[in-house]
């Protein structure tokens, strides 16, 4: 249960800061807590202590290091039921699918904890016999991590257990929404015999002035963010002036094409999964579903069908598919993109409006056109907007005339086909037949204006980890 005792565990892991915050939940505005609101003063503290922790946490044996990931996963993993409330509480996530992200977040310690043992380096050979070459991996540093709300601890996990299994230390910014479970992560982190400055959680209501210190102190190496791509923008460029390294999760927008010949009972069922988990606010979810035009009206009706049937409600009942979207802005921005389809000659299935408070009825909406601006931006709710195409390569032509490059799902029993249009999409991730492809050892990331670097899997690792050559010389 979500009592004193468990938010008196949380504060334990707090910063110190004159100024708090109040955190409210999107189910019915009441405040849940209140957390310290960091600044730069803050900031500076933090980061003089990370830097002090970085020169014990790199010294310790890579088994020693994961000996406490391993902890710290079991503690996450005994933690679950109290994480998924919190989480739910804090931003309106169904509890079933809170539940599963725990487990799903608790998958990245697991995974580094075992990578950590695995960070190698190389020897090349010489054309001299009194030479021996070397390439060996060393932590890079300091890293700070900017997260999202959508996804309040698998987005911490994913970022910092690569990086403290590589013997970097982290400063986490959660988003101002959801920063409880960041706090409840360090708290466990503690727990686990983790060294609390090694990870640490700066909580703030404005992220600029706390985020300002930490973008141009050369100590900060890497920066890992998880955004919209206006503000990886921002931090891309202002990263240059001290060189770091940065792995960027921004936005994106995921077309999902649906061939004649695809099985379409399943094709609905995954484009349901992809599209409504959290609400449609998942990076990941589609937001433009084109589907062959033989095959149109029929993947319509079942898919109207079966998005009218969605139980929309209080996200801690767990019979909840749908809660509330995470905030006011988030339901200005649903209603924004649903007036201007609407404005401009969009038919609505099923749904359309908003039913109460921050609850957006899930929606099915066709006669869309390119200009509309939900083909254009993430529209981050329950909505699905249904296109037509004829052709296989009318298909590609329109999945790639984007500029987010994140994820991609295509549905069809052809594997010639499946292979086809796979390769030719330009996303960094392309679910075949699977609308959930997302997994801890899996490549995690996106090109174009989706962002830079992958999280999960091996490649995640080397985002904090910088290469030295040693030549020795034995004359
Ligand atoms: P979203 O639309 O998902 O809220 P944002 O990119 O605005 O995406 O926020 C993602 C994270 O980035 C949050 O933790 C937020 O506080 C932080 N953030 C937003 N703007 C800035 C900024 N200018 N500098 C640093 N962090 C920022």
């Amino acid at each position: 249960m979500l009592d004193a005792m468990f938010f008196n565990r949380l504060r334990a892991a707090e910063a110190p800061s004159a100024r708090r915050f109040e955190v409210r939940s999107p189910i019915d505005g009441h405040v849940v807590d209140t957390v310290a609101d960091s600044g730069a003063a803050e900031a500076s503290a933090a980061l003089d202590r990370a830097s002090a922790a970085f020169r014990v946490w790199r010294m310790r044996t890579a088994y020693e290091r994961s000996g406490i990931l391993k902890a710290w996963h079991a503690l996450i993993l005994e933690h679950e039921p109290l994480l998924a409330e919190l989480m739910t509480v804090e931003m309106g996530k169904p509890v079933t699918e809170s539940a599963g992200e725990v487990r799903y977040g608790a998958a990245f310690v697991e995974w580094y904890a075992e990578e950590a043992k695995r960070i190698a380096g190389e020897t090349m050979q010489s054309q001299f016999p009194d030479k021996r070459l070397h390439a060996i991996r060393q932590p890079s540093g300091v890293v700070f991590a900017i997260t999202p709300w959508n996804f309040p601890i698998a987005m911490v996990t994913r970022k910092i257990a690569p990086a403290l299994a590589a013997g970097c230390v982290v400063i986490v910014k959660p988003a101002e929404q959801s920063p409880l479970s960041a706090l409840a992560l360090a708290a466990l982190w503690r727990e686990a015999g983790g060294p609390p400055d090694a990870f640490q959680v700066l909580t703030a209501l404005d992220p600029k002035p706390l985020s300002g210190v930490l973008l141009d102190d050369f100590r900060v190496r890497v920066l890992t963010f998880t955004g919209s791509t206006q503000v990886g923008v921002e931090l891309y460029a202002r990263s240059a002036r001290t060189m770091k390294r940065l792995a960027l999760e921004l936005g994106g927008h995921a077309p999902f094409l649906v061939f004649a010949d695809a099985d379409l009972d399943a094709a609905v069922r995954e484009v349901m999964a992809c599209k409504f988990r959290n609400g449609g606010q998942t990076c990941v979810s589609t937001n433009r579903i084109y589907v062959q035009e033989s095959i149109a009206t029929a993947f319509l009706e079942r898919l109207t069908a079966q998005v009218a049937a969605l139980r929309v409600g209080n996200p801690l009942d767990p019979s909840t598919q749908v809660g509330p979207l995470v905030d006011q802005a988030g339901v200005a921005k649903v209603t924004a993109h649903m007036r201007d389809a609407v404005v401009h000659g969009a038919t609505v299935l099923t749904g359309g409006d908003l039913r109460s408070g921050l609850y957006y009825q899930p929606t099915v909406v066709t006669g869309i056109r390119p200009d509309m601006r939900m083909m254009r931006e993430e529209t981050f709710g329950p909505v699905a907007p249904v296109l037509t195409f004829a052709t296989e390569d009318d298909a590609l032509r329109m999945a790639n005339g984007s500029p987010y490059g994140l994820a991609a799902y295509l549905w069809t029993s052809d594997l010639r086909r499946a292979y086809r249009v796979s390769e030719g999409l330009e996303f960094g991730i392309v679910g075949i037949n699977d609308g959930v492809p997302s997994t801890a050892q899996a490549p995690f990331g996106g090109v174009k204006m989706s962002g830079i670097g992958r999280e999960g899997g091996h490649w995640g690792i080397d985002e904090f980890l910088d290469i030295k050559y040693i030549s020795v010389g034995l004359t």
